[in-house]
C-alpha cells in the first residue's frame, strides 16, 4: 500500500512518543481499490491532550476534541487524528449516548459500519482486517460489522450509508445487511436532514446508482416522499416507453455525475402523476408538469436543506427542463439573458439526456443535436454579444440625463436589450440614444 510521508511521518510522530497509531477508514479501502483517497484519517491510543503535546507547535485545529479528534495541518492538508474509542449505547437511533476512549485499535474498528471501512494500516503499509474487509473488497460487498439490524439500530444513517457506499463503489449488498436495510429504512426518519443529504448526493453520483434507485424504490421514496407516484407510474403516451420512475433513472444516468443535474433529472418529472389527464384515446398529457415539479422541487430541497443558491438554480433548471431550444441566434441570446451560459449548457445536457431516457427517440439524433447546440453557442459567444444590461453600450445614468424617471429607466434599457438581441438595433451608444429617444416619442 501506498502511503504518504505526512503520514507515515504522523504515525511516527505518535509511535516514537509511546503510542500506537495508524491509518483508517475510507483512506485504506480506497488505496486498495486502487482509488486516491480524498483524506487520509489517523486513529491512536493517545488521548486528545496528549496528541496535543505530541504535536506541539504544529497548526492544530480543534475540531472535535470531546469525541477524540484533533486535526494536524500540514502543508494546508488537515488530517483527523483520532483517540480509539467506542461508542455508549445509542438511545436515539444517532448518537451515541457516551464515548469512550480505549487503548486498543481491534476495539475502535468493531464501532465501525462497513467491514470495507474498518481496516487499519500502520507506516508500513501492514494491514489489520479483523472483518474481512480485504475479502468483502474482493467480493465487491457491503456487509455491516456485526449484527446489521443491531447496527442501523444504533445509527440509522448507516442505512443510507450502505446505498451510498454501494452505489458508489459499484458494489453489491450482502444479504443479511440487505434484509436489514429492507425492514428498518423507516428508521431515517430521525436522522438529520444534513447527513441525509450529504449521503443522498453521493449515492446520486454513484456509478451504481441506477442500479441502486431501482432495487431500493422504497427507500429513496421515503427520503423524498412527493416521488413515490412515479414508481410503477405508467405513462400512458406514446413518446415513452417507461414508467416515470424508469425514466427517471435513465436521464439521470444520462447526465453528468454533478450532484446539481442528478438532483435535476431525479425531480424533473416528479410532477407528472400529479396534473396527468387522459384524452379521447386513452393517452396520457401532463401539461404544466415542469412548474409544478419545480414546487416540489423547492419543498424537497429546502426540506433537505440545501443551500439558497444551490436550491434555486436546481429549481430553475427544473422548471426549464424541456423548453424549446434551437440554434437560432436570436433564441439563443433571449436563453442566455435568461439563463446565463453555465445553466444554457446544463440545460442542453437535461434536453438530451430526457430525450434518450424517453425510450422512443434516436440517441444517435439527440446526441447530434446537443452537440449541434454546444456549437452554434460557441459561435454566438464568439462574437461577444450583447444579452445582458450590463453589456448595453448606455446605462440608467444616461437615461436619467435624458429626463426618464424611476421605472421607465429599467423598462427602457430592458425594451433596448430586447432590441439588440433581436438584431434590430446595433449595441452602440448613439444608437441606443435614438432608439430610446424614439421610443418616449411614440409614447407621447
Ligand atoms: P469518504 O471517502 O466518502 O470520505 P469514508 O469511508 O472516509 O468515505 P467518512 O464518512 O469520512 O467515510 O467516515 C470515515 C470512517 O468513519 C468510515 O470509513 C467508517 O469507518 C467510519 N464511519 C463513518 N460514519 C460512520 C457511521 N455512521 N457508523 C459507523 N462508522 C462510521
Ligand atoms: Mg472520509
Amino acid at each position: 500500500m501506498q502511503i504518504p510521508e505526512e503520514v507515515k511521518d504522523l504515525i511516527s510522530c505518535l509511535r516514537s512518543a509511546g503510542y500506537s497509531a495508524y491509518a483508517v477508514g475510507g483512506c485504506v479501502r480506497d488505496s486498495l481499490l486502487g482509488r486516491t483517497p480524498g483524506d487520509w484519517d489517523l486513529c491512536t491510543s493517545a488521548l486528545p491532550e496528549e496528541m496535543k503535546t505530541v504535536f506541539a507547535g504544529e497548526h492544530l485545529v480543534e475540531t472535535g476534541l470531546r469525541h477524540g479528534t484533533l486535526t494536524v495541518v500540514r502543508n494546508h492538508v488537515p488530517y483527523e487524528v483520532t483517540t480509539y474509542r467506542i461508542d455508549g449505547t445509542y438511545t436515539d437511533h444517532r448518537h451515541p449516548d457516551s464515548v469512550s476512549f480505549v487503548d486498543r485499535i481491534d476495539l475502535d474498528l468493531s464501532r465501525r459500519d462497513f467491514t470495507i471501512n474498518a481496516m487499519a494500516c500502520d507506516d508500513l503499509g501492514r494491514i489489520l482486517d479483523p472483518f474481512e474487509g480485504r475479502a468483502d473488497l474482493g467480493r465487491r460487498l457491503i456487509r455491516c460489522v456485526g449484527e446489521p439490524e443491531q447496527r442501523f439500530e444504533e445509527d440509522a444513517l448507516r442505512i443510507l450509508r450502505a446505498l451510498r457506499f454501494a452505489s458508489v463503489l459499484d458494489f453489491e449488498i450482502e444479504g443479511e445487511t440487505e434484509r436489514a436495510i429492507r425492514t428498518l429504512y423507516p428508521t431515517l426518519e430521525r436522522v438529520a436532514a444534513e447527513r441525509i443529504r450529504t449521503e443522498l448526493m453521493k449515492l446520486i453520483c454513484g456509478a451504481g446508482m441506477g442500479r441502486i434507485l431501482r432495487g431500493y424504490p422504497e427507500v429513496i421514496t421515503f427520503l423524498i416522499p412527493c416521488l413515490k407516484p412515479a414508481v410503477g407510474y405508467d405513462q400512458q403516451n406514446p413518446h415513452h416507453r417507461y414508467t416515470v420512475w424508469e425514466h427517471t433513472i435513465r436521464a439521470m444516468e444520462g447526465v453528468p455525475q454533478d450532484p446539481a443535474l442528478r438532483m435535476t433529472m431525479l425531480l424533473h418529472d416528479s410532477g407528472k402523476p400529479y396534473v396527468r389527464t387522459t384524452d379521447g384515446q386513452g393517452i396520457g398529457h401532463y401539461a404544466g408538469h415542469q412548474a409544478f415539479s419545480a414546487r416540489m422541487a423547492a419543498e424537497v430541497l429546502e426540506k433537505l436543506r440545501f443551500d439558497r443558491a444551490q436550491s434555486e438554480r436546481i429549481v430553475r433548471l427544473v422548471e426549464a427542463h424541456d423548453i424549446p431550444l434551437s440554434t437560432e441566434k436570436r433564441l439563443l441570446l433571449r436563453r442566455l439573458n435568461k439563463y446565463g451560459e453555465e445553466d444554457l449548457r446544463a440545460l442542453f445536457v437535461i434536453h438530451c439526456a430526457d430525450r434518450i431516457a424517453t425510450g422512443t427517440r434516436n440517441p444517435e439524433h439527440a446526441r447530434a443535436h446537443l452537440e449541434e447546440l454546444n456549437r452554434a453557442l460557441d459561435s454566438v459567444l464568439a462574437e461577444r454579444p450583447c444579452y445582458t444590461l450590463k453589456d448595453l453600450k448606455i446605462n440608467g445614468r444616461d437615461l436619467l440625463d435624458r429626463g426618464l424617471r424611476g421605472r421607465e429607466i429599467g423598462e427602457m434599457l430592458e425594451i433596448l436589450l430586447g432590441r439588440v438581441m433581436d438584431g434590430r438595433i446595433d449595441n452602440t451608444r448613439e444608437a441606443l440614444l435614438k432608439e430610446a429617444d424614439r421610443e418616449r416619442g411614440k409614447e407621447t
